[in-house]
C-alpha cells in the first residue's frame, strides 16, 4: 500500500495507471475510520483495480464555529484498517497540498445543496463538492463510492458529476449502523455514554416512521415529524431540523413523488448528529 501526502504525488500515479488501462475506484473521507467507511471500500475493492483512499479533514466545508480543529484523527488507526481491506493507496494530504493559499475557484451546486443541511451550514456544500472535484482531477477514478449516512452529499455529488460531465460512475452504499440501531459516525467519538443511549432516539423514530409513511401515505407526514420532535426532545436531543423531502429534488413532496428521503439533523449536548431513512410511498 502506497501512502501519498502531495497532489502531484497522486496524480502522477493515476495518470500512469489509466495509461497502463487500468481501473480505479476512490473513497474520499475525512479518516477516523470505522466500519461504515470500511464497506465503502469493500464495495470499491470488488469495482476496480486500484483502490483509492482519500483522508482529508476538508477545511473548506467546516463553518467558522464548527468542530473542524477538534474532528477526531488516527492515521496509524486508518492505515491499518485500509491494509486490512486490501486499499492500494492512502492519500492524506495536509491543507496547504490541497489548497493554494491564494485559491479563488468554486464548484457549487446551488439546488439539492441548499435545503437540510446545506440550510444549516451554508458553506459546506460547496466546500463538499470543490474538495471532491478536486479529488477526481487527482485520483482519475473510474468509480467513487459514497455513503447514504451523507444521503445529500451523495445527491449533490451525483448532480456536480451529471452536470459538469465528470467520467466517474457514483456508488451509493447502505447507511451502517451499530446493532443498537445508531448509525456509525466518526463524531460519535464526541459522544459520552449517556448521550450515546440517548441518541438511539433518532435510527428509533426513523425505524418508526417508515412503516406508518408507507401505510397512510404523504398526509401522514406532518403529524408524524412532530411525533418524532416531541420523542426526540423527550430523550434529551436538540433538533436541528426534521424534513420529509421527495428524494429526487429535495422539495416538498408532490404527487409525483415516488420516494421520499426523511432526514433529521439533531444535537446531543454539543455533538449534531445526522441520519435518514428512504421511504418508498405505495399509491
Ligand atoms: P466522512 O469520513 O464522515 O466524511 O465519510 C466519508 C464517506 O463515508 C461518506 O461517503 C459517508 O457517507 C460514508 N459514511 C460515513 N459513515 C457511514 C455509515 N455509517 N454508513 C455508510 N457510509 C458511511
Amino acid at each position: 500500500m502506497e501512502i501519498f501526502k502531495t497532489a502531484p504525488e497522486l496524480q502522477a500515479f493515476a495518470l500512469a495507471a489509466k495509461r497502463s488501462g487500468r481501473t480505479i475506484a476512490l473513497v474520499p473521507t475525512m479518516g477516523f475510520l470505522h466500519a461504515g467507511h470500511a464497506s465503502l471500500i469493500d464495495i470499491a475493492r470488488r469495482k476496480a483495480e486500484i483502490v483509492i483512499v482519500s483522508i482529508f479533514v476538508n477545511p473548506t466545508q467546516f463553518g467558522p464555529t464548527e468542530d473542524l480543529d477538534k474532528y477526531p484523527r488516527d492515521f496509524e488507526h486508518d492505515r491499518i484498517l485500509c491494509l486490512e481491506h486490501g486499499v492500494d493507496v492512502i492519500y492524506a494530504p495536509e491543507p496547504d497540498a490541497m489548497y493554494a493559499p491564494d485559491a479563488s475557484t468554486w464548484v457549487e451546486e446551488t439546488k439539492l445543496s441548499r435545503p437540510l443541511c446545506g440550510a444549516k451550514r451554508p458553506i459546506h456544500f460547496r466546500g463538499v463538492t470543490t474538495v471532491v472535484a478536486k479529488l477526481f482531477n487527482l485520483a482519475l477514478p473510474d468509480y467513487a463510492v459514497f455513503g447514504m449516512k451523507d444521503a445529500q452529499q451523495l445527491f449533490v455529488i451525483r448532480r456536480m458529476v451529471r452536470d459538469l460531465n465528470f467520467p466517474v460512475e457514483i456508488i451509493a452504499a447502505p447507511l451502517v449502523r451499530e446493532k443498537s440501531g445508531l448509525a456509525l459516525s466518526s463524531r460519535n467519538r464526541y459522544l459520552s455514554e449517556d448521550e450515546k443511549q440517548r441518541a438511539l432516539v433518532l435510527s428509533r423514530t426513523l425505524e418508526a416512521a417508515k412503516p406508518a409513511i408507507e401505510q397512510t401515505g404523504l398526509g401522514a407526514i406532518p403529524a408524524i415529524i412532530e411525533a418524532m420532535r416531541v420523542e426526540i426532545e423527550k430523550a434529551g436531543g436538540k433538533v436541528d431540523y426534521i424534513e420529509a423531502l421527495d428524494a429526487a429534488t429535495l422539495e416538498p413532496p408532490t404527487d409525483a413523488t415516488v420516494d421520499v428521503l426523511l432526514a433529521l439533523a439533531v444535537y446531543f449536548g454539543t455533538t449534531r448528529l445526522i441520519d435518514n431513512t428512504l421511504i418508498w410511498v405505495k399509491r
